[in-house]
């Protein structure tokens, strides 16, 4: 098993595709809507790095994209620096507004309101943090100037945009969400868009004009910020002026991984998603996991334990580390690992799966044990990712939280705002409820892997507490069965929550099914895929590239097979 045979395996063809794996020689980007790949690629056509491409597809993505993310989103990226050999991580994630208290989600009668209420409320809005994290991408690597990164935002948001199957599905699905100015979007006159209708943007093209001429600061102080401040504000909700002004991103270092003789760089604390991958990856490495079938119910079962584990582990000791000591070391020891790996049971349902105590293996003040329930999972946010010629790696994952995020459309500029701070717990007392000034604790994984020192596959994907696991699935899926990158992601996918159903894609087959319900696990069959991944894979020796995207959306894989203009 190995890289070489990764790479033979690589089914890919010489254009631009959703059917296959596409190649190129000179970049690679990917997202989850063609037109902002298209402005990605574009941009490393005309010779910008992987940072530029990464901008060019978020501000792209905010016209075509809105329902998942856009100016008022957050996220992390992870950048790989090729000319320093080193890897980055930007977090651009929210921060709970100054005002914040633990009990922000609490009503009169001090109970929890339903997940839709509280979710679509002013209350719920964090400060966005991605455009200053696109800013401090740009200040710290990017090479083109924004007015050229921002041209084809523009241009998708003020000509009319043929609405794509996603606008359709979201919409059909997730209207209730919508406050009225946002209606005015996604369903004029009262009736809501369907594929083949046409959309104009003006408002948004309005900001985007606004940032291409003030820069990303525009929408922190200025007329933009003012405008958020002002929805915010008569919706009741906390964000101010200040705290916009004194919103900062930080570039951190990445959390590492290892899976057999591959490394791995991701988003730390207060990201959880890194975290549960680096954990997952440890606690399978033993299972060989390639001795079952890709489709087998063994690789399943696996899987859905071990997931059980981790997000035992996940929601009882990850939280922002400003707040709160964490026990990382100790929760990624081998010693650790060793003791929760044992209670997997093959082929058995091990029924009292729960946290464990990671403080016997580091030293420390054992923190009070909280456990906090999972946050509402969904299949939001976006991953995007470039490649370019130089060898630099950009990963992206950004979000307003739940499909149009609070619902609340800032008027006369275009953008909706998240919802972020439901990613905390609701209930005071646990280590991630909502604090002045903290992280909430976010799922996003944008990832990258090393095989020899080198960048070797690049992924992520949404879906809140469900992206761990279609991450790594995929990775899973290219690194232990050596699949074709396309095929890789295709394969159907599960989640596991402690002591949720499962949730399982239809596709699978039945006898998976049959099995896990045989030894007792409740199922929840989705017709609706989980997560949607962006995924890219570099093959060091050729300087090939392949890349693919999920058919969930209507995304894209564009490869550069000639060389920039000009160079
Ligand atoms: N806000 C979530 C997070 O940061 C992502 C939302 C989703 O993908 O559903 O984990």
């Amino acid at each position: 098993m190995g890289i070489k045979e990764i790479i033979r395996n690589q089914n890919a063809r010489d254009d631009r595709s959703r059917e296959h794996t596409v190649r190129g020689k000179y970049g690679m980007a990917a997202s989850a809507v063609e037109e902002a790949t298209e402005a990605g690629a574009q941009v490393l056509r005309d010779g910008g790095n992987a940072a530029d491409a990464v901008i060019a597809i978020q501000l792209a993505l905010a016209a075509v994209e809105g329902m998942n993310t856009g100016i008022g989103a957050s996220g992390f990226i992870t950048y790989y620096d090729a000319g320093r050999d080193e890897t980055k991580v930007i977090n651009a994630h929210t921060v709970a507004p100054e005002a914040t208290e633990p009990d922000l989600f609490l009503n009169q009668e001090n109970e929890v309101p339903p997940f839709i209420k509280r979710s679509t409320r002013a209350e719920a809005v964090g400060i966005p943090g991605i455009m200053k994290g696109m800013e401090t991408l740009h200040d710290k690597w990017g090479t083109m100037p924004l007015e050229r990164l921002i041209d084809p935002a523009i241009r998708l948001a003020e000509e009319p945009y043929r609405v794509d199957s996603l606008w359709e599905k979201t919409i059909k699905m997730m209207h209730y969400r919508l406050h009225d100015e946002a209606k005015k979007v996604f369903m004029p006159k009262g009736v809501p868009l369907v594929e083949g209708d046409s959309v104009t943007q003006k408002d948004l093209a309005k900001t985007l004009k606004i940032i291409q001429e003030h820069g990303f600061s525009a929408v922190y102080e200025g007329e933009i910020a003012e405008a958020i401040t002002d929805t915010v504000r008569a919706n009741n909700g906390l964000v101010t002026s200040e705290d916009l002004r004194n919103y900062r991103v930080s570039i951190d270092e990445p959390l590492r991984g290892s899976y057999r003789d591959y490394e791995f760089a991701f988003p730390a604390p207060p990201n959880g998603g890194g975290f549960a991958v680096a954990q997952l990856l440890k606690i399978l490495e033993p299972f060989n996991i390639s001795q079952y079938g890709v489709n087998s119910w063994e690789k399943y079962f696996i899987l859905t334990e071990a997931l059980r584990l981790t997000l035992a582990d996940k929601s009882t000791y990850i939280a922002d580390p400003e707040f709160k000591e964490m026990p990382i070391e100790g929760l990624l020891s081998d010693a650790y690992i060793a003791e929760r790996r044992k209670q997997i049971r093959l082929w058995k349902r091990n029924k009292d799966i729960s946290y464990g105590d990671p403080w016997k293996y580091q030293d420390g003040e054992p923190n009070s044990l909280v456990h906090s329930e999972p946050a509402e999972e969904g299949n939001e946010t976006t991953h995007f990712t470039a490649v370019d010629r130089w060898g630099n790696v950009a990963a992206c994952t950004s979000s307003i939280e739940r499909m149009f995020g609070s619902g609340i459309m800032v008027p006369g500029y275009g953008f909706l705002l998240n919802n972020d701070l439901t990613d905390f717990n609701p209930h005071p007392g646990r280590v991630n409820e909502p604090d002045s000034g903290k992280h909430a604790v976010s799922s996003k994984t944008p990832l990258i892997a090393f095989h020899g020192g080198k960048p070797f596959l690049t992924l992520g994907s949404p879906g809140g507490s469900t992206i761990v696991s279609s991450v790594l699935q995929v990775l899973l899926h290219v690194l232990d069965y050596e699949m074709d990158l396309n095929e890789a992601i295709a394969v159907p996918r599960i989640f596991s929550s402690v002591n949720d159903p499962v949730q399982l894609e239809v596709e699978l087959d039945d006898e998976v099914k049959k099995k896990l319900s045989a030894m007792g696990y409740d199922l929840n069959v989705k017709t609706l895929r989980i997560g949607d991944v962006q995924a890219i894979l570099i093959d060091q020796e050729n300087g090939i590239l392949y890349g693919a995207a999920d058919r969930t959306r209507p995304g894209l894989a564009i490869g550069l097979l000639e060389p920039p203009a000009g160079g």
